[in-house]
């Protein structure tokens, strides 16, 4: 029998509007007031996100300037996500491994983006899963510049930067290539590009390692459209972006029930293999 006692610990708790989730939301907050624990919505140390993959992306935003301090949980009240190590029907559990966590946590790397305006401006982003790139009506056309390395004139519709854990989102549909979240690398995969006589690109995503650099220097001014996981943002005259590996990670609770990555891999896009 687990012991009853003030843990300590603060929990923020993050859900969607379905119903579904303000259900779970509404029970959990129960159940956590219940066994003791602090819920803290500015300084948590653990942040549980109540939905799917794209709360947990949420949650990552609201708390992106504080992940050295923060741990992540997610809870999925559909199916189980990229993100997410609980279903909404296993909440003994997850107070349970609450009251018995340690502190243990497993990190995955991060995206930062950095977007150099004409006029000098700099806006800097995160990006747990990608950041993408867009010309808003024409044909993009951006030099692809890697670890100062003039690599390619790109032309088509855009690019997409993708983290290791970002890689079984947008970047696979795309036909980028699904890494473990353990490798240390970003991703740049083409968004029909226009390949022809006159006009090449590589045709294949790049996988560049933690140290290396990314550049995209817009070589048409006007409106480009940058999309950082679930927000979208319009800029005109881009001089240039910088993509590389934040210094900082996102840290998750370690769950002594965490499904593997290949068998999430193989729930999400396989199912039941026939022997
Ligand atoms: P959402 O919550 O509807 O997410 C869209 C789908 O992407 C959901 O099925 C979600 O489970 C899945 N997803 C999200 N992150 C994932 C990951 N790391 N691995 C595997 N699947 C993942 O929409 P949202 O809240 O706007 O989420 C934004 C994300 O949706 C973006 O970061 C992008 O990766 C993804 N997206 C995908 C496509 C596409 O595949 N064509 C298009 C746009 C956006």
């Amino acid at each position: 029998m687990i012991q009853m006692k003030n843990t300590g610990k603060r929990i923020d708790l993050i859900a969607n509007r379905k119903p579904q989730s303000q259900r779970v939301l509404y029970e959990l907050r129960d159940r956590l007031k219940r066994n003791q624990f602090i819920l803290n919505d500015t300084n948590p140390d653990i942040v549980i996100s109540i939905g799917g993959d794209g709360m947990l992306l949420s949650a990552f935003h609201k708390y992106e300037n504080q992940l050295d301090k923060v741990r992540f949980i997610g809870v999925h009240t559909g199916h189980l996500g990229f993100y997410t190590d609980y279903r909404d029907f296993e909440l003994d559990k997850l107070v349970t491994n609450l009251q018995l966590d340690t502190g243990a946590r497993v990190s995955y790397p991060v995206l930062n983006v950095k977007v150099f305006l004409e006029n000098g401006e700099v806006k800097i982003f995160r990006a747990l899963n990608e950041a993408s790139i867009r010309r808003s009506d024409r044909t993009m056309v951006a030099d692809v510049v890697i670890n100062g390395v003039h690599f390619e004139r790109f032309r088509g519709d855009g690019l997409t930067v993708s983290t290791p854990t970002g890689s079984t989102a947008y970047n696979k549909s795309l036909g980028g290539a699904v890494l473990h979240p353990t490798i240390e690398a970003l991703q740049l995969t083409e968004i029909a590009s226009l390949n022809n006589r006159v006009y090449r690109t590589l045709g294949s995503s790049i996988i560049v390692p933690k140290k290396d650099k990314i550049e995209l220097i817009p070589t048409r001014n006007d409106y480009h459209t940058i999309s950082v996981d679930n927000s979208v943002y319009s800029f005109r005259n881009i001089e240039r972006i910088e993509y590389q590996i934040d210094h900082h990670k996102i840290h998750f609770v370690a769950s002594p029930s965490h499904t593997s990555f290949w068998n999430r891999v193989k729930d999400a896009f396989i199912g039941e293999v026939d022997e």
